[in-house]
């Protein structure tokens, strides 16, 4: 294609609102345009990519025996009340609703559990039909709270969703196994450097497990804990560890309450009392859940030097959501100010939990429920009852491996594919059967599978870029290469350069041809910026039949001959099928 033809303009300066390379970039180089918050349009050369990456996920599902269907995005109230999702999802903020002309409630799809699980109950009757995973690639609506870094976290963005259904847990078990062996393929091909971790399950919810598959990047929202000797990686939300232990305070002694004016923090305390190490105090986290039907007071405790995970704790809880109990929140469930909340002389009806790191704690100190004090050397179950345990613990870097003995570090990665095993949850709740080998009704056993297309497409440019631009992975790049004819007015550069693009075009090899009419140092500039993994320039030597070829990553240039450079890009590109 002829650069002077598409629709591709670069931008001088970078959008003020890109906090990220990715979205800088994509939007410098004229690939994508805000529309408005978290929308955006694609221009002609970002959708050569998406498509391209589309593709690759096509081929590798097929592969898998899935099947590509379409969705609608407009849904109906009705199938999302069938499961349950509705109130939860409104509440969330997350979903786009409307109403038609009848004032029927509708959605812009977010997912598509609630559609498909329609779509097979109505068709598939018998075991027979089984096993089944049908897949789309469509245009996903979520109001995100907090839109941002461009593709990364659309409202509108592209996702691959497929969706498995099985006669029981074994053949879950295979569909799963068998998208895990796709996901791996199609990042690999994306050229993403990736890292498979243990996730939590969300809202999507299910009962089985879950992976993420996530791109490494500082950027990255999610944090990771990993183990080098074991291998173990898993999101944050979900991480388990071992703790460092602390040290006994020996003997139970008598309990006694301090007056600790103003000292509301764990190393304010420490500093008031520097022989109690903050792992040897209790502070009490106040929250609020939500269900659907209530909302409830909570408090956690947890070992002082530790976080509360509020992922494990709305899971425990069983709740919608669980948030951060406000002033008024903590004066009716303590009756004190914030800062002095403690396990002992709660508000009736507040729910007391208690993180297993705090279980065995002798002589600690914790908040008195009242202004200005402390309680010091605490002794459960001396001055009381061993609350309901649980793991509420937020993992950190340095921790103990659960697995091994090694030791756990953060990285932080950016999740461009989600793995789940859903079990019945939706076809329960929405009555999807079949009938077995039984004679018997049976639920559906489902599996769920994305992909964030528009973020692989963004998470590729931010693990490779430099300073002068983005750098496409070849199986992903919305040109293979570029031919730059490097004076416009040159016959012969013209001649050859025209010639060479067809050329590799019949090849198989895409080309963008740099044709127009600018100074070679801005179409120099523009390549680097836009990225196609490799330049040939055709330039002074064109008329000994020579050209430069030019590698984007390394900006490693050779001298070679027109027919050399042609068969050194159809070969790069033949290796990558
Ligand atoms: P996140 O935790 O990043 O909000 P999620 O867990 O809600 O994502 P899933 O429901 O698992 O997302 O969606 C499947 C895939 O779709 C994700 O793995 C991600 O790659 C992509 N995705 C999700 N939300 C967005 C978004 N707002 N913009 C772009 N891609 C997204
Ligand atoms: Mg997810």
């Amino acid at each position: 294609m002829r650069f002077s033809q598409v629709f591709l303009y670069t931008l001088r300066d970078v959008p003020a609102d890109a906090e990220v390379r990715s979205h800088a970039l994509l939007a410098q180089a004229g690939f994508i345009q805000k529309l408005m918050a978290g929308v955006y349009t694609y221009a002609p050369p970002m959708w050569r990519t998406l498509q391209k990456i589309s593709q690759i996920v096509r081929e590798e599902l097929n592969a898998q025996g899935a099947q590509e269907a379409m969705l609608p995005i407009l849904q109906p109230r009705e199938i999302w009340e069938e499961s349950g999702r509705w109130e939860r999802y409104v509440r969330d903020g997350i979903l786009f609703t409307l109403q038609d002309r009848k004032e029927s409630d509708a959605c812009l799809g977010p997912t598509h559990e609630e559609v498909v699980t329609t779509m097979v109950k109505r068709a598939v009757r018998s075991y027979k039909q089984l096993p089944l995973n049908l897949y789309q690639i469509q245009t996903k609506f979520r109001d995100e709270i907090r839109p941002r870094f461009g593709l990364m976290r659309g409202r509108e963005f592209i996702m691959k969703d497929a969706y498995s259904f099985d006669v029981d847990a074994a053949g879950l078990d295979v569909a799963y196994a068998k998208m895990r062996v796709a996901y791996t393929n199609i990042f690999r091909r994306c050229g993403l450097n990736f890292t498979i971790v243990q996730a939590d399950a969300g809202a999507i919810g299910g009962t089985g497990g879950s992976e993420e598959f996530m791109v490494d990047a500082a950027t990255g929202e999610d944090a990771i804990l990993v183990c080098r000797t074991s291998g173990y990686a898993a999101n944050v939300e979900k991480a388990t560890s071992r703790r460092p232990a602390v040290p006994s305070r020996g003997e139970p002694k008598p309990m006694r309450r301090e007056s600790t004016p103003g000292i509301k923090t764990v190393e304010a305390l420490h500093g008031m009392f520097p022989d109690i190490l903050p792992g040897q105090m209790v502070k009490t986290v106040l929250y609020v859940a939500t269900y659907a039907d209530k909302l409830q007071d909570v408090a956690v405790m947890m070992r002082g030097d530790r976080d509360v995970n509020e992922v494990k704790l709305a899971n425990h809880l069983g709740a919608l959501a669980v948030k951060l109990a406000e002033e008024a929140d903590v004066r009716r469930m303590t009756g004190a100010d914030p800062g002095f909340a403690g396990p002992i002389g709660l508000r009736a009806g507040t729910r007391l939990l208690a993180d297993g790191s705090t279980e065995g704690l002798r002589n600690f100190l914790c908040g008195a429920n009242a202004t200005g004090y402390h309680l010091l050397d605490v002794n459960i179950p001396r001055d009381l009852p061993q609350p309901e345990l649980g793991d509420f613990d937020t993992a950190m870097a340095g921790d103990g491996c659960p697995i091994s003995d090694g030791t756990l570090e953060v990285t932080r990665g950016i999740e461009v594919g989600h793995i789940f095993k859903l079990g019945t949850k939706y076809s329960e709740a929405m009555k999807a059967t079949f009938i077995g080998e039984d004679g018997k009704d049976h639920p559906f056993v489902m599996g769920c599978y994305g992909i964030g297309v528009s973020r692989i497409a963004a998470s590729a440019i931010e693990q490779n870029h430099d300073e002068k631009g983005m750098i496409w992975p070849l199986p992903i790049a919305p040109w293979h290469c570029e031919v730059v004819q490097v004076v416009f007015k040159d016959a012969l550069q013209r001649e050859i350069a025209e010639k060479l693009s067809t050329e590799l075009e019949a090849a198989g090899v895409d080309v963008l041809y740099d044709d127009r009419n600018l100074s070679p140092g801005v179409k120099f500039g523009d390549a680097d910026l836009i990225g196609l993994p490799y330049r040939i320039t055709v330039g002074r030597d064109a008329a000994q039949g020579q050209v430069e070829f030019v590698e984007r990553r390394t900006g490693a240039t050779e001298k070679m001959s027109i027919e050399a450079a042609k068969q050194r890009m159809i070969d790069l590109v033949r290796a990558t099928r």
